[in-house]
């Protein structure tokens, strides 16, 4: 079954068989024949150009350019004119080019009879237009390349005015320099030309950068980067470069072109706002540490630096929720000093301070890291003991009582303090169980001070 092709699948069809039309084209004894007349062997070297000649037909009837697109025509006129190729064989080499296409086309599928039209006509066009061109360049009516020329020359003054343009040997010795490029780094002409290209190079810009940059040319590809140069007055200038390089017709390296824009303002806004950014990101940075200060601050009793009430409360709640829902033990510690009004009244209200912030300390130093300890106020304190059962809390209060009571302090040697402990139940909320542990706190005091009593724990599962 014979498959139509429609105009882009006939362009992809191209695409796909462009080597399998080329070795056709080129098994032809015709073409053969010419090719070897005009000393152009397919084996040879040169092979190459006849692969582009193939490439510009293919593209001019894939619809990719015209046959007066300047590159296009110039290729062909170029291998017309190196071979001096007779123009009645230009026709043959043409013609067999669309057979090639033809053949391979209708051993996968077959053609519209309107794109078969498009095909014979475009290549007919081609031919003449290439005919044309080229007898009158022969009778020197017209030099082959004055149309193209033109054209070139019009590429070159656009690339000139808009970009800073310069040429290199392989050897990086600069060999053309325009206006632009002269303009941005303060040389003139007779300073560059002749010189290494490294003139300009500035000491920012790493061996490993140009390194890469060469590596990429010399292996015949185009490179693109942005590079920093430096002016002949020592300032800087940054430029988005493309290095292309230029090959001979036996595909060696002739020259390197490098294209390139000026973006320094472009990359000095970019360093200004990184610098922005950064400034930006250490102030926010310290904003965040200084909210965090301040919530901590506001976390904590400003005498002993432990928690304070609110923050205690907080915590308080999630620790009941926490206890209840995962069925743990939860013990509350309420502890008050003895006579602290004496101790006041006797060395003074700043001496009571520091026995509060002495006080605090020692604890600290005696709990765990999840007991939550905090200032109630005046001098009564609490301990919140997760994971904890009322026998655990009973036995560690004791302890707590002893340091108080052992240790020498600063001002009055010795201190004791009365404590209160009591374990969440069931139907206990906050206040139940603060007011427990309340009493149990009155009790000690009532018994006598410094010393522990308990509250009831009423197990009522
Ligand atoms: P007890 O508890 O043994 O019954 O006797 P107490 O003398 O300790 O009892 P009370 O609660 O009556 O007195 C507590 C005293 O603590 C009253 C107050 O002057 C003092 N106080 C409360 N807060 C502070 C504080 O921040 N600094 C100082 N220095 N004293 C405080
Ligand atoms: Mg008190
Ligand atoms: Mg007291």
């Amino acid at each position: 079954m014979i498959r139509i092709l429609d105009t882009k699948e006939f362009s992809h069809f191209l695409r796909v068989h462009r080597n399998e039309i080329i070795k056709r084209w080129l098994n032809k004894n015709e073409v053969q024949h010419i090719l070897h007349k005009h000393s152009l062997p397919v084996i040879d070297k040169n092979s190459h150009i006849l692969y582009e000649f193939c490439d510009c037909y293919i593209s001019v009837i894939q619809w990719d350019s015209t046959i007066s697109e300047c590159h296009v025509k110039l290729q062909f006129l170029e291998l017309l004119r190196n071979y001096n190729i007779a123009t009645h064989e230009l026709y043959t080499l043409l013609a067999r080019l669309k057979t090639a296409i033809e053949r391979i086309i209708f051993e996968n599928g077959n053609l519209s009879f309107a794109l078969q039209e498009e095909i014979e006509s475009l290549t007919l066009e081609m031919a003449n237009d290439l005919i044309g061109t080229f007898e009158a360049m022969r009778e020197g009516k017209t030099d082959y390349k004055s149309e193209n020329t033109n054209l070139l020359n019009e590429y070159k003054k656009a690339v000139d005015l808009s970009n800073i343009v310069s040429k290199t040997n392989p050897k990086g010795i600069i060999t053309y320099v325009n206006e632009k490029f002269c303009e941005i780094s303060g040389y003139t002409k007779d300073e560059l030309i002749g010189k290494p290209h490294n003139i300009i190079r500035h000491p920012d810009m790493s061996r490993e950068a140009f390194k890469e940059l060469w590596d990429t040319i010399k292996t015949k590809k185009s490179w693109h980067g942005v590079v920093k140069n430096m002016k002949k007055d020592g300032g800087q200038y940054i430029v988005d470069t493309t290095v292309i390089p230029i090959l001979d017709v036996d595909g060696d390296v002739t020259e390197y072109i490098a294209i390139r824009h000026d973006i320094t303002e472009l990359e000095e806004t970019k360093e200004q706002l990184r610098n922005i950014n950064k400034a930006m990101k250490s102030k926010v940075d310290e904003l965040y540490s200084m909210t965090h200060t301040l919530e901590e601050k506001a976390n904590r009793d400003n005498l002993t630096g432990i928690h304070n009430r609110d923050s205690f409360e907080n915590m308080f709640s999630e620790e009941i929720k926490y206890a209840k829902s995962n069925r743990l033990p939860l013990s509350l510690m309420l502890f008050d000093i003895d006579f602290f009004k004496e101790i006041n009244d006797t060395f003074g209200h700043q001496a009571g301070d520091n026995i509060l912030i002495e006080i605090a300390s020692l604890i600290s130093q005696n709990i765990k890291a999840s007991d939550i300890f905090a200032r109630w106020g005046g001098e009564e304190f609490v301990i919140l003991l997760p994971n904890t059962p009322l026998e655990g809390a009973y036995t560690f209060a004791k302890k707590l009582r002893e340091i108080i009571a052992e240790h020498m302090f600063s001002y009055k040697e010795t201190i004791t303090a009365s404590f209160g402990v009591v374990q969440l139940d069931d139907h206990d909320d906050k206040a139940t169980l603060f007011h427990k542990a309340d009493k149990a706190l009155y009790a000690a005091k009532a018994n006598g001070r410094n010393r522990v009593e308990k509250a009831l724990f009423e197990c009522k599962g």
